[in-house]
């Protein structure tokens, strides 16, 4: 057990009086969990340090980018030598097109990828490339998938599956909103329907790899290709958000898992290697429409940041080694196993979904294949089980709606500690 969050507290405390809610992103206060949040003081390996001196074996993994672990020595060493160089130039280096030539590597069916700073901007600069392109204003999302906090991606379903966009956030304007078409994941025949009435206004659809921001959700067999059909057939584009499956589930993302090949992908997360990236790229075709090659304006300051670019590519090269994604396989296969026999042999329902190396097991005894379904788990299990996970030093993301990452520095011992600490925690849930 930990030696209890004296510290975090007091830090916590501190915080909320500077920094809205205490933290810069909102998943981070813990608030759905009834706690608050543990303070990190560092990073090693598979585990989290905080400043009470607990030990955590990690499975968030800054939500996704330390595929490799914390402070992995190759990417240290590589941020090391070039913060020497300078931090910033605002100007053309090699790195920019080794990181893209690593994309590209990974993505071989587009010809041309544009750094961004974050997730959220990339998806932004492609829903925009998307509507410049065709002409068009009207985009589709999916109920239950994230893309970032753009204004026209912040739109929650309605009931209804032609439902016009209504904004979850104060401070999305209702015009905005209004071309955000939101539809049911999983399920062709309304996204069909959503065409008929309305595909020659769309630009694009927009869908997760695989989501994880739902908690994780595959995609049906057949689902992506029939999303490609249908995008092709009305002329509107297909953007796979990857910034969170992209060198995850695979090196070439879902896509290359599931043999798509959209007009446009998103990235993030892992091509930063832990520092803020994201990219959006696509075939020449469409790139070449993106300033200053074209008239579709996307800009920053920071864009390209030299050590954004080699922590990148320290993180990718890794990834490309032979073995990576196996190793992720089997121990992220091994965990899953574990957990859910865990769960059994305390009686608690667990419906658990994983691809690769993403995984969440929902308080449910539903299939989870939607967000309908994913709603269906107990929360307040969940946050029961968090807080004991926590208490017994397995770092979770504090929501039941999100991933749990297995990174290349997790040991079989890391595995087997969180499957104990699991097997207490479900027992504590089932009182
Ligand atoms: N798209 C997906 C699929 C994500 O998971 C996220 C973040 O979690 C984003 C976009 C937004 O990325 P960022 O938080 O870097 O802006």
């Amino acid at each position: 057990m930990t030696k209890g969050y004296q510290r975090s507290e007091e830090l916590f405390a501190e915080a909320v009086k500077v920094i809205p809610g205490g933290v810069n992103s909102p998943v981070r206060a813990f608030k759905s969990v009834g706690r608050n949040p543990v303070f990190i003081e560092r990073g090693e390996g598979a585990y989290l340090y905080d400043v009470d001196g607990n030990r955590y074996v990690d499975y968030v993994g800054s939500w996704g980018p330390l595929i490799l672990g914390h402070v992995h020595p190759e990417v240290s060493e590589a941020i090391k030598a070039s913060i020497d160089k300078g931090t910033s130039y605002g100007a053309p280096t090699e790195l920019e097109t080794r990181l893209a030539k690593l994309v590209l590597e990974a993505f071989p069916h587009f010809d041309m990828v544009r750094m961004v700073n974050s997730g959220t901007e990339a998806t932004m600069s492609a829903l925009r490339l998307a509507r410049g392109y065709t002409g068009r204003s009207k985009i589709v999302k999916f109920e239950g998938c994230y893309h970032g906090h753009a204004d026209s991606l912040l739109i929650k379903a309605g009931s209804g599956a032609l439902t016009l966009g209504v904004p979850t956030s104060p401070g999305v304007p209702g015009n905005i909103a209004s071309n955000t078409i939101t539809a049911p994941y999983n399920d062709l025949e309304t996204l069909r329907e959503v065409f008929k009435q309305a595909g020659d206004d769309i630009a694009a659809i927009i869908i997760e790899g695989v989501p994880g921001n739902m908690g994780v959700v595959p995609p049906k067999p057949g689902y992506l290709e029939g999303v490609r059909e249908l995008t092709r057939e009305y002329g509107a584009l297909m953007i796979v958000d990857e910034v969170m499956s992209g060198f995850r589930v695979a090196f070439g993302g879902a896509q290359g898992l599931y043999g798509i090949e959209p007009d446009i992908t998103c990235l993030g997360k892992i091509i930063g290697g832990g520092l803020p990236v994201g990219a959006y790229a696509g075939k020449a075709e469409i790139m070449e429409k993106v300033s200053p090659a074209g008239p579709i304006y996307q800009a920053g300051t920071l864009s390209g940041n030299p050590l954004a670019m080699t922590a990148g590519i320290a993180t990718l090269e890794i990834l490309k080694r032979p073995g990576t994604y196996e190793y992720l396989e089997e121990k992220a296969s091994y965990l899953a196993d574990g957990l859910a026999k865990a769960a059994q042999k305390a009686g608690v329902s667990l419906s658990t979904n994983r691809v690769g190396s993403m995984l969440t097991g929902f308080f449910t005894d539903k299939v989870v294949d939607d967000f309908a379904s994913a709603c269906t788990s107990d929360t307040e299990a969940f946050a029961t089980y968090f807080r004991a996970m926590l208490d017994r030093g397995v770092y979770l993301a504090c929501s039941q709606f999100e991933a749990a990452f297995v990174s290349l520095a997790h040991t079989k011992e890391d595995l087997d500690f969180t499957i104990a600490a699991a097997e207490e925690a479900f027992q504590v849930v089932a009182g």
